[in-house]
């Protein structure tokens, strides 16, 4: 397993999802306020700034201001002007005549000058607003309109502020709060390495023994502290460690077990062999006699061998089951029938006994296979006279099938082990027999993989019942 890269990891999507969590919503809500206080402001200004536009505007039209364009009423309205508002501030005044022309302008520098500002034209067509703001010079502007005796639009007053403090006070406040967002930031940084620290160190030592078990070492654990979700993690894989420390073990003994089976008919061969070719005058019987022994052993060897195949295609499960509809009444009678010579050879009675009719899905060879191999042992392991007796029954979801021999039954402690491959209760009486010890394995694998169980109920020198019960519908 290689290292992985900061930006991969963990701990660093945790601090940055944090971090967005924790300061997006701050900075969000800073520049909404803001933009709240800055309309506030600007509002505030255009409405004392439209004030005294009016009064000025209403100072020049009581004044008669355009019938000769004298400086009186423009002091006057200026006077007028100042004094509407409750503190002094300066701001540019220009009068505009109804053709948009400046008549005067406090600055002097747009007299005689025709401009279209929005504000006025609005002050004199009476439409539109007749507030305005321009936010890269920082000025507001209110406009309002000059009216004759008759009521006539004939001019308009435009006033023009500085809102220069508004915005350095805004801008004070946005540099305050960045600073402190950028101070919240780095906090909430060192927060989040401490907290991932403590959330990831557990995951870090899961991923050290699951890299050492990667490379094979399979009896490594994860030190599991507390009850959370780490600690549920890490017991489960230990779980699993364990069952693959298991499987290794069986392996490893499977391996060795196939070796040891295989050597012993080799050295009989080896020993039989040598000693014909030692044997400078070897009469032909002790030929014949050592041949038919060498043939016995290679006999022996092609059962262990075929055994195996047999395992290794059930373990295969990629081949998966020829399922078919099978009736099991008919199966077992087949079985029985096949294995009825050897039986009545050793003088023992074969009974069968199906107590209804019995149709599943199954793979017809395997299951032919398990149960011919528990009732072959049940013959195998009851002396002459004894009996073997095999009953099909079913309940409402499983077929049951069950064999019971009169033979010698299995010592308790022996029970939970004869189904592993190789397992023998008495070695040198299996080989007298002839088994290989992997009987019992193949049929356990083929009742599992049929989603089956067997079961064993046996008690010494009184002989042993063997209880196989099969889902009748697939996926049971
Ligand atoms: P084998 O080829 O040796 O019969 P199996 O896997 O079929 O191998 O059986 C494993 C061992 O279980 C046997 O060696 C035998 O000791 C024991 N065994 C199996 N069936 C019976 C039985 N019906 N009665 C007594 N012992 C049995």
């Amino acid at each position: 397993m290689g290292k992985i890269s900061w930006y991969h990891s963990i701990r660093w999507k945790l601090a940055l999802s944090y971090l967005l969590v924790s300061i997006l919503p701050v900075v969000f809500f800073f520049i909404t306020v803001l933009n709240d206080i800055e309309s506030y402001y600007i509002a505030e200004r255009h409405r004392r700034l439209q004030y005294t536009a009016h009064v000025e505007a209403g100072t020049l039209t009581n004044a008669n201001y355009f019938d000769n364009l004298t400086q009186g009423p423009l002091m006057m309205a200026m006077n007028q002007g100042i004094s509407a508002r409750s503190q002094a501030g300066s701001y540019r005044i220009i009068v505009f005549d109804n053709r948009f022309m400046v008549v005067h302008d406090t600055n002097m520098l747009q007299t005689r000058n025709t401009i279209i500002v929005p504000e006025v034209v609005s002050a004199i067509t009476g439409t539109g607003s007749t507030v305005g703001i321009n936010r890269e010079e920082e000025v507001v502007y209110a406009a309002s309109a000059i009216f004759n005796e008759n009521g006539d639009r004939i001019g308009a007053v435009l006033l023009a502020e500085s809102a220069a403090d508004v915005f350095d006070s805004l801008n004070l406040i946005r540099y305050t709060i960045i600073l402190y967002s950028v101070i919240a930031g780095l906090v909430v940084c060192v927060l989040v390495i401490f907290a991932s620290q403590v959330l990831i160190s557990p995951l870090k030592g899961i991923l050290r023994v699951v890299s050492k078990m990667s490379d094979g070492h399979f009896t490594h654990r994860v030190k599991v502290k507390g009850q959370d979700e780490y600690s549920y993690l890490g017991r489960s894989f230990n779980q699993m460690s364990e069952k693959l420390e298991q499987a290794e073990k069986a392996r490893e003994e499977f391996v060795s077990n196939v070796s040891h089976e295989l050597k012993t008919p080799l050295s009989s061969i080896k020993v039989l062999s040598e000693s014909i070719l030692l044997e400078e005058t070897t009469p032909i019987a002790t030929y014949r006699e050592f041949l038919q022994d060498i043939n016995s052993e290679v006999d022996r060897m092609t059962v262990i061998v075929n055994d195996l195949l047999e395992l290794v295609k059930l373990d295969r499960r990629e081949h998966g089951l020829h399922i078919s509809s099978v009736e099991l009444n008919s199966l077992i009678e087949d079985i029985l029938k096949r294995l009825s010579p050897i039986a009545e050879q050793k003088r023992i009675i074969l009974l069968y006994e199906d107590v209804r009719q019995v149709i599943l899905d199954a793979d017809e060879v395997k299951l032919t296979l398990a149960i011919s191999n528990i009732v072959e042992n049940g013959i195998k392991y009851t002396s002459s006279g004894g009996t073997v007796k095999v009953v099909l029954d079913a309940d409402y979801q499983n077929a049951v099938i069950t064999i019971q021999d009169t033979g010698i039954g299995i010592p308790e402690e022996e029970q939970s082990m004869i189904f592993n491959r190789f397992y023998r209760v008495d070695k040198m009486r299996a080989r007298g027999t002839g088994g290989t010890g992997l009987g019992l394995a193949i049929s356990h694998t083929a009742i599992l993989l049929h989603n089956g169980i067997i079961q064993l109920a046996s008690v010494l020198n009184e002989g042993s019942t063997f209880t196989i019960r099969l889902p009748i519908q697939r996926g049971l």
